[in-house]
């Protein structure tokens, strides 16, 4: 008899620097069961059967060591014999909390600023534009441990300012807030998200930190970031454009989705605003920039995404959920329980081939439908798992 087609896997086998990496199983024989086991056990018809749809298999790590994970799966179908046995070894080394990388994506020249990428223990993005006056570090990471303004001090190399921008309140882009305050840095936060910062345990003085408001202009003296605001990951979240060379500093508010953790981007939307509002707040962002981004630097992609094509991604998911409504919406790459309770996305593209992929996760636009009489729920949202806590915990 035939035999079935052995499973793989996505991503690869390998050593991850990353905290967190979910995986997808998979075989090349249509409609084939594929039993696993995720402790090195050897599989058999007892183990646990893999569905996408109830979310891709969640490894993790601990920041500061090592962790492995031997996973084991084999396929059957029906008719066919069913497959060897293959093993798959995620191993996790990830950086301990205080730790910041740092990487040059672009040398700073006379025409045009430097770049930096630096990551953080987790390695949520922040970057470091450097100027002929002025230095800025865009977002401020997950860890309070370490110290990010001497580090960027050493990294820009002159004497110039560096101020801090963040694009929005939460808890993996403002804990280094305080030590750039204490520095005596200039430090910019929307002020619409100040209380949001405040729930995380961010809580700069009153007055002590400078809003960022739609049209704004920050000097570096060779270059100059004008500033968007795209509310919906976030009430006051923004984005901040270098025109001159096509740069968009985006911090989640367009989404933030690496390929391991293929639906992060919540949209988190103010009571004041529905789903279509932000498909039309994204809409004019846009229109008003349309022919200037030619490149996206996020807080968590792993790439630096090109502009036009990832941008009509985002769009068209967007679109799909506002005109399709439900029946538009697929279940969440991650399951209820990892995603607050939400078990849909929308989405446009496949997070492991599509160059320009995105998936936006709908979360937070149920809360009020939690509260409706009789409550109505999208397909797959479960309260009972709607709650923040485990989140803050990491
Ligand atoms: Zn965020």
């Amino acid at each position: 008899m035939r035999k079935t087609a052995i499973p793989s896997s996505y991503p690869a086998e390998g050593t991850y620097n990353f905290s967190t990496i979910h995986v997808d199983l998979s075989c090349a024989t249509p409609g084939a069961t594929i039993h696993y086991t995720i402790d090195g056990s050897e599989p058999d018809e007892n183990s646990q059967v893999y569905c996408r749809d109830n979310g891709l298999l969640h490894l993790e790590g601990k920041h500061g060591s090592s962790v492995s994970f031997t996973l084991k799966a084999y396929a059957e179908a029906e008719g066919l014999e069913r497959s060897r046995t293959v093993t798959f070894t995620y191993r996790f080394n990830c950086f301990a909390k205080g730790y910041f990388r740092h990487t040059m994506l672009r040398e700073p020249a006379d025409g045009c600023p430097g770049l930096m990428c630096i990551e953080d223990h987790d390695l949520d993005r922040m970057f470091l534009v450097i100027g002929t006056e002025r230095a800025v570090l865009i977002d401020a990471g997950w860890s309070r441990e370490g110290d990010l303004p001497t580090l960027c001090k050493e990294l820009v190399g002159k004497d110039i300012p560096i101020d801090l921008v963040v694009g929005h309140g939460h808890p993996d882009h403002i804990m280094q807030v305080e030590n750039f305050l204490a520095a005596g840095c200039k430090v910019y936060l929307p002020s619409r998200d100040l209380e949001l910062a405040a729930s995380f345990g961010v809580n700069p003085a009153p007055g002590s930190t400078f809003d960022l408001t739609e049209g704004m202009k920050l000097e570096l003296g060779n270059a100059c970031l004008t500033v968007y605001e795209v509310p919906g990951h976030t009430p006051g979240g923004v984005v901040l454009l270098d025109e001159e060379n096509g740069d968009l500093y985006a911090s989640d508010e367009l989404g933030s989705c690496r390929r391991y953790v293929p639906d992060s981007a919540f949209l988190q939307l103010d009571p004041a605003f529905t789903l279509e509002t932000n498909l039309r707040a994204l809409d004019s962002f846009i229109e008003k920039t349309w022919g200037k981004v030619k490149r996206i630097f996020t807080g968590h992609n792993d790439d630096i995404l090109d502009g036009p094509g990832y941008l009509h991604a985002l769009r068209t998911a967007m679109a799909k959920a506002v005109e399709g409504g439900e029946e538009a919406l697929r279940p969440s790459y991650r399951s209820a329980a990892e995603s607050m309770g939400s078990g849909t996305i929308a989405w446009e593209g496949d997070w492991r081939y599509d160059p320009f992929w995105a998936a936006v996760n709908l979360r937070f636009l149920y809360d009020r439908d939690r509260d409706a009489v009789p409550p109505k729920y999208v397909k797959g949202f479960q309260p009972e798992l709607a709650k923040f806590d485990d989140f803050l915990d990491k």
